[in-house]
């Protein structure tokens, strides 16, 4: 067999996820897209630094800096909701996902898929946006790449990003260290960006005032690392707050208690929710973010993120415990106990 043969014969050192096509499921946030990681990219790929499946990857370059790089794709339909767009979610995702780690996040690289007719003052209401979110996140945009595909070959634009922060050595929060004792803290309302994207597509028949929460959390996450001892942070996006603590519970190898009566939802969000059939604890969020904390240091750092605007309906809103491993468990607010499944398949596609 050539070479060439053997590429094109679809040659795969592994068995593939999930049948034989890619489907909207594999780009959920949830278990179907955990699946395509582990099962394809991290086992092709296959390093230490990607296999820790943090937001983004810590990489040792001193004795005191680690530098820290995410990269996020997004294609958010529409391209203008309430309360954002594509260009303030693009630097608003990238820069929390640096973030999380700890990290300072300092430049951000831009790659702009643009489909032949976009308005060109559509692309610069866009490009504005981006710079007054990295303006308000301080960090610069500081290269980026332009490709223009023919009329119907993809949807207005896509925008993919990469952002680098660093971190000093001595920092060390990621997926894998929550311990049993620890405080679970939530910066505020569920699903604010989901419903608000939904309702702006106008597909579901539904109208609402709710506005996306997308924001940067650098500032605050800053404050909040030096009111405390942090031990995990992870920006709830797709998937939302079930899925998330999810992957923390499994990373760390720990149980996450969380109680339904502390969880914070908008009332127009959980009329939403409940209208649509949907757990405002699966639907995506982009200005929040989950905290796993040292218990004694809880107080602390939940007044710090009370004080900040993003952070003003932060609420405690359970803990860890050793068991039952891996899993994450609800007291419901009738007393009973409900296992926090991670999200399955697609709820809503292109919602960022
Ligand atoms: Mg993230």
């Amino acid at each position: 067999m050539s070479e060439e043969m053997d590429f094109q014969g679809a040659y795969c050192p592994i068995p593939l996820p999930h049948g034989e096509h890619i489907v909207l499921g594999h780009g959920s946030g949830g278990k179907m897209s955990q699946d395509l990681i582990a099962n394809l990219f991290q086992a092709i790929f296959n390093n230490p630094i990607l296999n820790r499946g943090d937001d983004a990857a810590v990489i040792p370059i001193s004795d005191k800096e680690k530098l820290v790089i995410s990269t996020d794709s997004h294609v958010v339909d529409p391209l203008f909701f309430p309360g954002g767009d594509i260009g303030r979610l693009a630097i608003c995702g990238t820069v929390n996902d640096v973030a999380v780690m700890g990290a300072t996040p300092k430049y951000i690289s831009v790659g702009f898929i643009l489909e032949e007719g976009l308005e060109t003052a559509t692309l610069g209401r866009i490009v504005t946006s981006m710079q007054q979110a990295a303006d308000e996140a301080q960090v610069r945009i500081v290269t980026g790449d332009t490709k223009v595909v023919p009329k119907g070959k993809a949807d207005g634009l896509y925008i993919n990003t990469c952002g680098i922060g660093t971190v000093p050595a001595e920092i060390n929060i990621t997926g894998c260290m929550a311990q049993p004792g620890d405080i679970v803290i939530l910066s505020g309302t569920m699903g604010d960006h989901g419903i608000a994207v939904v309702s702006a597509r106008g597909d579901l028949g539904l109208e609402s005032n709710i506005r996306s929460d997308v924001a940067p959390l650098n500032g605050m996450i800053s404050q909040m690392m030096q009111a405390g001892e942090i031990h995990t942070m992870r920006d709830p996006t797709r998937g939302g707050v079930g899925t998330t603590l999810n992957e923390i519970a499994r990373q760390s190898k720990v149980a996450i208690w969380i109680e339904e009566s502390r969880l914070p939802v908008k009332p127009e969000v959980a009329m939403a929710c409940e209208l649509l059939g949907f757990d405002p604890l699966y639907i995506a969020n982009e200005g929040k973010v989950i905290a796993i904390v040292k218990r004694q240091d809880a107080d602390a750092i939940l007044n710090v993120m009370r004080e900040h605007p993003y952070g003003k309906d932060a609420q405690i809103i359970g803990e860890v415990k050793e068991s039952p491993q891996n899993r994450v468990l609800m007291r419901t607010a009738i007393g009973s106990t409900r296992i926090i499944e991670t999200l399955s398949g697609e709820l809503l596609p292109r919602i960022c």
